[in-house]
């Protein structure tokens, strides 16, 4: 079963728990703000920052809800070329269904449906956003992505990287050479 129901989540990612005990059937609409503070609460993050509107469409069944969000704005990540912290847009759509029962299998858990009992009252969904976000977000990101400007690109970081990539390529060159000494003594 997912740990998530379970953990005590810190008062800034409580802001990101809904109670839905006691909701009515029909829906309910949340309007959610993810800021620095948001990820900074995330160690290890690729995401330095950023600045984010969460909605979240609730729409409450008798056994079962579903969720609807949309989350977009602005994050901070690293270049891939001059590892300097820049911001880029972003935009997540996605669904999740959460049921209400209380005959959960183990492993009947996933990451688009989440089971909850009868006794549950709280859907946390720091982690679940936060997760969102990091999907969003494109595979290479540099300078000159998404509106970016190339010209912002940190020139001196980047000369002093490529020397630095040429001095590695040198001594790749130099191993490679020992391993065929080595393979032409194995061959011998
Ligand atoms: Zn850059």
């Amino acid at each position: 079963m997912r740990d998530v129901f379970f953990e005590e989540v810190s008062k800034i990612l409580d802001r990101y728990t809904i109670q839905f005990k006691g909701l009515t059937t029909g829906q309910h609409i949340y309007n959610l703000d993810v800021d620095n503070d948001f990820f900074a609460e995330f160690e290890n993050s690729e995401i330095s920052g950023g600045h984010l509107e969460v909605e979240i469409v609730l729409e409450k069944h008798s056994n079962m809800m579903e969720l609807d969000f949309f989350i977009e704005g602005d994050v901070e990540v690293k270049c891939d070329r001059c590892l300097e912290p820049f911001e880029i847009p972003t935009e997540f759509e996605g669904k999740l269904v959460v049921r209400i029962s209380d005959s959960i299998e183990e492993g009947d858990q996933d990451d688009e449906i989440w089971f909850v009992n009868s006794n549950d009252y709280e859907l946390p969904l720091a982690q679940y956003i936060y997760e969102s976000i990091c999907l969003s977000l494109p595979i290479q990101r540099y300078h000159g992505i998404l509106d970016t400007s190339e010209e912002d690109c940190d020139k001196e970081m980047l000369s002093q990287l490529e020397k630095l990539s040429h001095h590695d390529d040198n001594t790749e060159a130099k191993t490679d050479s020992r391993w065929d000494k080595l393979k032409d003594i194995m061959k011998n």
